[in-house]
């Protein structure tokens, strides 16, 4: 059985329940060398092989993975954050599919969620926007053309931007031309969760600045929109006035 875990955002203990026991059991670890935290190798039993996929091909982590697996022997693939979010998860699967091996996947705190908490900040809110656009710039992986930052910032919703914190200029060119105001409200959060975690507070227009200031290139999300504000309205859920499933309505 192969087993692929989410690590978490980065601190060693916001991984879950169940995949702290899986890496616990585990005879043989494929990490993610770039960005999982290597604290959570020491939950590994003594005689565990472990492998940092940082430095293999897709080919190379396969053949570990599958040669384990026939061998009887446990693996856990352990993915930074969550492996749906820009895990190259899928290419593993259908790799072991064809091959006719078993796995399972226990999900992870993704780092958009490591980044809100940093923030202390909720990215939906009534009035404000009901919607989180996770996206990324283009880099080496082209994005689709629907998908391109201005058009996915005609939208006005929260964004949370993977992968492109060495292209801050570009961004916020992208996004004031797609429609946010050069002053709506945006934030850097580098290394969120890891004990070098850095919060900047900014605007759209001021992204670049900021994390040169605070000499932020790589590791990092940026999210952007009202959320980061002041303005919203109260729930609905929690209002006295309203009747829910759960809970009458003061008169
Ligand atoms: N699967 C991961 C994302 C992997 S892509 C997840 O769920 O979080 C790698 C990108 O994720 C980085 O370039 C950065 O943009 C972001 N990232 C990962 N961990 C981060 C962290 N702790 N703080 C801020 N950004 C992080």
């Amino acid at each position: 059985m192969i087993e692929f875990v989410g690590a978490g955002p980065g601190a060693s203990d916001l991984i879950t329940v169940r995949g702290a026991k899986l890496l616990r059991e585990a005879d043989v670890i494929v990490y993610a060398g770039s960005l999982v935290n290597a604290a959570l190798l020491d939950e590994a039993k003594p005689t565990c092989e472990i492998y940092n996929s940082a430095k293999m091909t897709l080919e190379e982590v396969l053949e570990v993975m599958i040669a384990a697996e026939r061998a009887g022997k446990r693996v856990v693939r352990l993915h930074t954050g969550d492996p749906c979010v820009y895990g190259a998860h899928r290419e593993q699967m259908d790799a072991l599919d064809a091959a006719g091996i078993t796995y399972e996947v226990c999900p992870g705190v993704s780092s958009f969620c490591g980044a809100a908490a940093a923030l202390k900040a909720e990215y939906t809110l009534p009035e404000v926007s009901q919607t989180v656009i996770l996206t990324r710039m283009e880099g080496r992986t082209p994005v689709p053309d629907a998908e391109q930052i201005e058009k996915l910032a005609a939208h006005g919703s929260t964004m949370v931007i993977f992968l492109s914190s060495g292209m801050l200029e570009q961004l916020s060119a992208r996004l004031i031309a797609g429609g946010y105001a050069p002053e709506t409200p945006a934030a850097i959060v580098y290394k969120a969760t890891w004990d070098d975690e850095k919060v900047v507070r900014t605007t759209v227009a001021g992204l670049a600045e900021a994390a040169r200031a605070h000499n932020i290139s790589k590791t990092a999300l940026i999210t952007v929109g009202g959320f980061l504000g002041t303005e919203y309205e109260r729930s609905k859920l929690y209002d006295p006035t309203f009747t829910t499933e759960f809970r009458e309505a003061s008169k």
